[in-house]
């Protein structure tokens, strides 16, 4: 059994420059925003006495300036979008926004610049996140991160959420913090740290299709990853109103090591008031909130969320159009699912809900364990099964749901996704051959089928590059695309 990891750990800020500062000023100007964003009762008494929102909120706006505080664009641009600044925004609002759009352009550079040392796993890692890019709407696949594991520490979520896009089960149990179960739970964070490297093995977190809070020793797991990465990962509650001392106690233990921000899912509107009477702004400056009680939070067409909006279609009632309308997944992970109460792990990517993936991820492959030695025996088998980056004759390769082809011209392939249209040249490309992607075949059938004209070498070269840029993936011929 592994006992300690001999990896050195940088310890730097993993935001840079995009580290949230700890001046009250971005804490209140946040604050505006967000109040401004989930709160009615707010953004009311802020348009009939402007004057006493600076005066409670202590704001460091001029109360000339706060309707620009407000303005559409910059509540929209609160929410981490990206986007030119008028020239008169006021410099406090300007210096929170640039700051909001630094972390944006980090998120991006971190998913698209670092990933496993695992070769294999790197490479497929890479196709997925191609793959997601045709595959999904660009709000979605802008904010995926496809971080390397998830470590579920209960079975099932007491939060019981209608709108669950995981489809949560309901709490069965924790995964207690003895002396056994910690040594396991540490041997599993050095594991998957030897299989995908520091730099992206830090990116994990401690919740999937659970509730973090709802492990009373949660708070211990999190000093394990601390001392495994030299970072503290980022905690995605919906519990937090239910205990504010120990919400603003693990908050502070969060806030004395390196991170990146918080997330507390507000699921009762009366949740909100709790969160914002208890805490100051400062608290909650690296804290994102995501209104779950109102429209303004987007749903996301998978899981329970969607057999909810099925089932209200077919009743005649209205279900939200995104529901039923528009590709979405919640799945932040091209890694390793594990459930320590249950002793599994799976290897996922995120993709759109369909009956292969009803939770908004697919799964590539699940083993079960008991020790750490089993552990490293199945993540290591289901890295090397996601197979060669190169295609093997026998391969099925299909398109992927949702991906449409056409030949535009000669040798030209255009692949229409969600967030991008793709033209990719290539000289053995023919309308025969685009036109037979359609249907799942072996890389050896398209190779020796009508479409060679360059030789087999040609198609394969061809294969390959659209196997790269997730215009095709390994599949079964029983898939129809
Ligand atoms: S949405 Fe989150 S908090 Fe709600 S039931 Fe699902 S996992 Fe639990």
């Amino acid at each position: 059994m592994i006992q300690s990891s001999n990896i050195q750990l940088p310890t730097e800020h993993p935001w840079g420059d995009c580290e949230v500062p700890i001046s009250s000023e971005y804490g209140r100007i946040k604050r505006l925003l967000d109040l401004y964003r989930m709160d009615e009762d707010f953004r009311e008494a802020f348009h009939r006495t402007p004057r006493l929102v600076v005066e409670s909120l202590g704001l460091p706006i001029a109360a000339e300036d706060l309707h620009k505080a407000v303005h559409p664009h910059y509540v929209a641009l609160s929410q981490g979008r990206t986007g030119p600044l008028p020239e008169d925004t006021p410099p406090g609002l300007a210096a929170y926004l640039a700051l909001r759009d630094r972390q944006q352009a980090e998120r991006i550079r971190r998913r698209d610049d670092i990933g496993p040392s695992h070769a294999r796993l790197a490479a497929w890692r890479r196709r997925q996140i191609a793959r997601c890019r045709l595959q999904l709407p660009s709000e979605f696949y802008e904010t995926i991160m496809h971080g390397p594991f998830a470590i579920e520490l209960s079975s099932g979520c007491s939060a019981g959420c209608w709108f669950c896009a995981v489809s949560a089960q309901e709490f069965k149990g924790h995964f207690p913090h003895r002396s056994q179960e910690a040594t396991l739970f540490r041997g599993i964070l050095e594991a998957l740290h030897e299989l995908q490297g520091t730099e992206f093995a830090r990116e994990g977190v401690l919740y999937w299709a659970t509730d973090p809070l709802d492990n009373p020793e949660y708070e211990h797991f999190l000093d394990d990853f601390v001392r495994e990465f030299g970072r503290a990962p980022t905690t995605t509650t919906s519990l937090a109103a239910v205990d504010i001392e120990r919400t603003r106690r693990l908050l502070e233990r969060i806030s004395s090591h390196p991170c990146w921000f918080q997330r507390f899912s507000i699921v009762k509107k009366r949740d909100l008031r709790s969160i914002m009477d208890a805490f100051t702004p400062e608290e909650t400056a690296n804290v994102e909130f995501l209104p779950a009680f109102s429209k303004l939070q987007p749903l996301t067409r998978s899981g329970r969320a969607l057999e909810v909006a099925v089932r209200q279609d077919a009743r005649g009632k209205e279900a939200p159009e995104q529901l039923l309308e528009q590709e979405s997944t919640c799945a932040c992970v091209t890694g390793f699912l594990v459930n320590m109460v249950e002793r599994t792990v799976s290897l996922i990517s995120p993709h759109p809900a369909t009956p292969e993936a009803p939770h908004g991820y697919l799964e590539f492959g699940r083993g079960s364990f008991t020790d750490v030695g089993e552990f490293e025996q199945v993540v290591n088998g289901l890295a090397d099964a996601v197979g060669d980056p190169s295609l093997d004759p026998d391969d099925v390769v299909g398109l992927p749901h949702g991906v449409r082809v056409s030949f535009e011209a000669p040798h030209v392939l255009v692949a229409h996704g969600q967030s991008c249209t793709l033209r990719l040249q290539h000289p053995a490309m023919n309308e025969s051959l685009v036109r037979s992607l359609a249907r799942p075949t072996t890389c050896l059938e398209f190779a020796s089928g009508a479409h060679d004209t360059l030789g087999i070498a040609a198609v394969f070269d061809l294969l390959n590059q659209l196997h790269g840029h997730g215009v095709i993936s390994r599949t079964t011929k029983d898939a129809r695309p």
